[in-house]
């Protein structure tokens, strides 16, 4: 079992002379038997809290504040010990796109036997590679295929089974199921639902807060480099108060309902010099004059909201 906490966490980027402030002073724990959703546009800043919580972000990014990982600091840790010890083998990162990142001239089996070389895995490596593979439902004939040989929804399970190879107890994925089509993605969230129940803790980042209430007990909206709101994920979807939060669950389609999709005009605002009051404030249906300084984060039954609507 594993607990996170990211207490104040900020990651800027230096690009071309200027700084992107990609996330921005986020606060947020998750403990034991809990998965947690992490939703939110493009460019919100989802990605780079995973790559910081993994301690894989570019060399022109800074980051500040506190990542407790089962009550280790982790941005203390020197980086040649966080990849011995932690990466990969107490947590691991399923990345965007990665499916399209196998190499197309060696077979699964030998993509497989260079991670647990470069690891230095002690155990046997066959053992290991057939056990990551049974985990993600695919027979152990996959592994003399070469990444064109085999389907969309089959290299995903690879790229998923290759996180899984060193038994991390949490896996942060970075939309695992985006760019596969809609009947390899229920398979995928099934296969994700699965490896939950036997233990594993899963950080789960998505544009789609449906894919993400299939999955997590907590969720965490982000919005322009910030979570807006943040609790359990039954009391959000039931009953949602920060705008944006609203504006999100109004996008998705309802299977029962003929009421129009209402789509959030306007564009999130610059994350070079993000506005000093409420970031969602040019799209927001309610704003008021107040909303042009810093909303106050309001404690709600399980979490946070930031509106001034709720003070
Ligand atoms: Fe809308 Fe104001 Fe709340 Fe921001 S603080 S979400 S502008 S009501």
């Amino acid at each position: 079992m594993v607990s996170l906490s990211v207490d104040d966490l900020s990651v800027q980027y230096q690009s071309q002379g200027k700084k992107v402030h990609a996330v921005d002073h986020v606060t947020f724990a998750f403990g034991d038997n809990e998965s947690l959703g992490i939703v939110g546009e493009s460019g919100c800043g989802k990605s780079t809290l995973g790559l910081a919580i993994m301690k894989t972000l570019q060399e022109n990014a800074s980051v500040s504040g506190k990542i407790l990982f089962d009550g280790k600091s982790i941005l203390e840790i020197p980086d040649s010990e966080f990849t011995k010890d932690v990466r990969w083998k107490q947590m691991s990162m399923i990345f965007q796109g990665a499916m399209n990142s196998l190499d197309p001239v060696f077979t699964i089996k030998k993509q497989f036997e260079e991670i647990l070389r470069k690891h230095s895995f002690q155990g046997d490596h066959m053992d290991a590679i057939k056990s990551a593979i049974s985990s993600v439902g695919l027979a152990h004939s996959v592994l003399d295929k070469y990444p064109h040989e085999i389907s969309g929804g089959m290299k995903q399970r690879i790229i998923i089974a290759m996180a899984l190879i060193l038994r991390p107890k949490m896996v942060i994925a970075d939309e695992p199921t985006t760019a596969l089509d809609v009947l390899v993605q229920a398979q995928i969230m099934i296969l994700l639902k699965k490896l939950k129940k036997d233990g594993l803790s899963i950080i789960l980042i998505s544009h789609d807060l449906g894919i993400i209430s299939e999955i997590a007990e907590k969720v965490g909206i982000m919005y322009a480099g910030q979570i807006v709101e943040f609790g359990k994920m039954e009391e959000i979807y039931k009953n949602p108060k920060h705008p944006y939060t609203i504006a999100l669950l109004d996008s998705i389609p309802k299977m029962k309902e003929t009421k129009r999709i209402i789509p959030l005009k306007g564009n999130p605002p610059s994350l070079i010099s993000p506005p000093s009051g409420c970031r969602f404030y040019d799209r927001c249906p309610q704003a008021m004059e107040k909303c042009k300084k810093d909303p106050p984060k309001i404690k709600t039954e399980s979490g946070f909201v930031m509106c001034w609507l709720h003070e």
